[in-house]
């Protein structure tokens, strides 16, 4: 009964399996009876393997080869296991066989028990994944640390060699021959991680030193997962890949970007980048220090919006420019709302940005404030064209303002008056009571024609007690005149300065366009010339040009 279940199993068991007899002692060897799975997998007949030697039974080259396995397990008394080639009508086969002893009474071995499996993909496959391995940048390994604290690579790829200059045979017989090598900074942490990972059998990954054996520093990156053995052996089987490179073009980077940030954020200048939609993208920390504004809230913004009314057609225009013909721009100018309500000049470049594909997607933009540039700008144009002592226009802004009067009188056919007027007798205040008192008598003089002209009337001061007065908006020469008179008469009243009472008076030429001329400085001329009439007829008066008569 049980026999029969012995045999069935025997029968039906998917590994081949055989019983050799030992006969005379040893020295030969019988198959007493085979399973299917060894007939299917060798092809070689039941009946011609059962009840015959494997001289009888097996190719000639192979039967002695084959018999000295058995004689070996007879020899050892113990299970062996062994792998063996077959060249079988199908190609030749890899054979990993058992083959266990069995003892009779008297303790000699009088069967073998064999079990076979076909392993040649399996070989195959191992060889192939070898292969692969060492075709690979990195190396694999298996390595193993005994219950006893002993380290060894079972297994460790060719690579090594040119890695480590470490030769597979050093590692292998000595493990430390590789693991020397880490560096001594890392050394302890890779061991206690991958010890740590062994606990869990979870799987290691680690980045860590390791020096070549000719001084080279190399960065490497381990991946493993660990099994444990039943005697407590671990065994790691893993994979090391060189980084070096990788690693230096991160520091590079690293230390590219840690400058560019450094430069960033010391620079005077608000780095800033935009989206083709003119978004705020990035803005340098410096945006909230030059404008009293949030720099994060800044992102996402257009940045037009922070741009005066006014400026916001030229930085359109100057971006449009850059995002049409992808060059870079430079040079805008424009004022930026300040977060304490004023506006401030900046000036910026900028150039395009291109993804990998060369598509032009943000651009990078650098600007600076200008306002202390523009305010002295303004003040270098103001004192061009301004006289110190009484901010009124001089000469040639006054007659800039002349010319454009005349032209639009003209156009508009309205009539336009210039006056010249010089003071009388002012030298003396001068002699009198020193040069100080005159230029304060000079900027009385100047405020008080303010104050009795129209806004619209323009007063310009173009010589030592020399003014003239523009008035654009008249209605003719009587109208003019009156304004004259009116001018005169306050100039008569005396002047408070320094706790004086100073007294002086104009002689005023009044030309009227078209009337008189229709050109600024033919114009100028007549007036002038009135001016001097006035002055021969007595002074303290009016003087129209080309009326003989007196009239004050
Ligand atoms: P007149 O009645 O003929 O106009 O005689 P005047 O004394 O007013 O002398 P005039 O107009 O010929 O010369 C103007 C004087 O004004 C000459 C100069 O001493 C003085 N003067 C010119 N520029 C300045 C100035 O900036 N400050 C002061 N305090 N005096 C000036
Ligand atoms: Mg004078």
């Amino acid at each position: 009964m049980v026999e029969a279940l012995y045999h069935r199993l025997f029968e039906a068991s998917a590994d081949a399996q055989f019983v050799v007899a030992v006969e005379a002692g040893g020295e030969r060897f019988r198959y007493l009876r085979v399973n299917d799975a060894l007939v299917k997998g060798t092809g070689i007949p039941r009946s011609v393997m059962e009840g015959h030697t494997p001289a009888e039974a097996l190719p000639t080259a192979l039967a002695p080869l084959i018999e000295d396995q058995y004689r070996l397990c007879l020899r050892a008394r113990q299970t062996r296991l062994y792998e063996q080639h077959f060249p079988l009508p199908a190609g030749q086969r890899c054979w990993q066989t058992r083959l266990t002893p069995l003892f009779d009474e008297s303790g000699e071995v009088s069967l073998i028990l064999g079990t076979a499996r076909d392993i040649t993909e399996l070989r195959d496959f191992t060889q192939t994944l070898v292969s692969v391995a060492d075709a690979l940048p990195g190396f694999i390994y298996q390595l193993r640390r005994d219950a006893d604290g002993h380290w060894s690579y079972s297994y460790v790829g060719k690579r090594v060699e040119e890695m480590f200059g470490v030769s597979v045979a050093e590692a292998e017989a000595d493990a430390e021959a590789l693991i020397g090598l880490i560096h001594p900074d890392d050394r302890e942490r890779v061991i206690g991680e991958s010890l740590e990972c062994a606990e869990r059998l979870a799987p290691w990954h680690s980045e860590f030193r390791m020096y070549h054996r000719d001084g080279r520093l190399l960065w490497l990156e381990a991946n493993d997962i660990a099994q444990r053995l039943e005697n407590g052996s671990l065994v790691w089987t893993g994979y090391v890949n060189d980084i070096t490179a990788q690693k230096r073009l991160e520091e590079r980077n690293a230390v590219n970007d840690r400058r560019f940030q450094l430069l960033v954020e010391n620079a005077n200048d608000i780095i800033y980048s935009l989206t083709r939609e003119g978004r705020l993208e990035y803005v340098s920390p410096n945006w909230s220090e030059m404008l009293g504004l949030d720099a994060e809230a800044a992102l996402g913004q257009p940045l037009i919006d922070f741009v005066h009314p006014e400026d916001r057609p030229a930085v359109a225009a100057f971006l449009g420019a850059l995002f049409d013909s992808g060059t870079k721009q430079q040079g805008v100018e424009y004022r930026m709302r300040h977060g304490d309500g004023d506006w401030r000049w900046h000036t910026s470049n900028a150039s395009p940005m291109f993804d990998e594909g060369g598509s032009l997607t943000t651009c990078m933009g650098i600007a600076r404030d200008i306002t202390e540039r523009k305010a002295m700008e303004e003040k270098i144009r103001h004192m061009a064209q301004h006289d110190p002592l009484t901010e009124l226009p001089n000469r040639a802004l006054f007659f800039s303002h002349l010319d454009k009067a005349i032209q639009l009188a003209l156009r508009q056919r309205q009539p336009l008056a210039l006056m010249f007027i010089d003071l009388d007798k002012f030298k003396p205040v001068n002699d009198t009571h020193g040069h100080g008192v005159g230029d304060r008598l000079l900027i009385a003089v100047a405020r008080r024609m303010e104050a009795r002209l129209r806004a619209s009337d323009i007063i310009g001061r173009i010589g030592g007690d020399e003014f003239v007065v523009l008035l654009p908006l008249i209605s003719g020469r009587d109208d003019a005149h009156g304004v004259a008179v009116t001018l005169c008469e306050a100039l008569r009243e005396p002047f408070a300065v320094d706790h004086l009472t100073l007294g002086v008076s104009a002689s005023i030429g009044l030309a009227l366009c078209p009337e008189h001329a229709e050109e600024s400085q033919a114009l100028a001329h007549y007036a002038d010339q009135a001016m001097y009439l006035a002055k021969e007829r007595g002074r303290d008066r009016v003087v129209v040009y080309g009326e003989g008569r007196r009239r004050r």
